[in-house]
């Protein structure tokens, strides 16, 4: 079976939609290949683009903090990609088209992590993974199990920089998330 190496390998040269026109670099994820925790966000900005990595701006240092008060690290015990691995113009939402092109690449590292708990970061993601109608400020801290994996939606870092009010509220589903890290998994802690 492939690795995520392998994988990512292949992601890096990918031209299955527009995106690739513009891009400087595929953020193809970053995490350990046996993390049980796997984050998605909607895409790469423009921090993410020049340096390859996800979640390295702004918004990725507040994800950062808000990881490690749980107790994760991405370079220890959990994964971080997105919905599409190249950066939209003018930091866009996807379009479907693009999201559908891309989607193939993070089932490959689903497949490959076989992760037991999904937190999408912001509307894209959650509305992509979770359900077309959710909303992660109407249904704060839920688990909702999708084939024995369960999957949760926050607040998007980028959303918490614009409106610092909603930290609380993100910092509760954090703590949700480490009581069901505790319950669920084996080794990330
Ligand atoms: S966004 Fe995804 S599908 Fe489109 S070119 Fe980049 S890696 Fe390929």
């Amino acid at each position: 079976m492939m690795d995520l190496q392998t994988l990512q390998a292949q992601c890096s040269v990918c031209r299955r939609c527009p995106l690739c026109e513009t891009r400087t670099h595929v953020v193809f994820g970053q995490g350990v290949p046996d993390a049980e925790v796997l984050f998605v966000g909607e895409g790469p900005g423009q921090s993410e683009d020049e340096q390859g990595l996800p979640f390295v701006g702004r918004s990725g240092q507040l994800l950062d903090k808000y990881l490690f008060a749980i107790d994760l690290d991405r370079g220890r015990n959990c994964y971080i990609a997105n919905i599409v691995k190249c950066r939209p113009p003018q930091n866009r939402d996807p379009l479907p088209a693009e999201s559908e092109a891309c989607m193939p690449w993070l089932r490959d590292q689903f497949r490959l992590l076989r992760p037991k708990i999904v937190v999408c970061l912001g509307r894209v993601a959650a509305q992509r993974l979770i359900r077309a109608d959710f909303s992660v400020t109407k249904e704060p801290g839920l688990f909702i199990d999708k084939g024995g994996v369960l999957f949760m939606g926050t607040f998007h870092p980028a959303a918490l920089l614009r409106n610092p009010a909603q930290k609380p509220d993100a910092f509760a589903d954090f703590t949700a998330l480490r009581d069901k890290i505790g319950e669920v998994c084996t080794h990330t802690y």
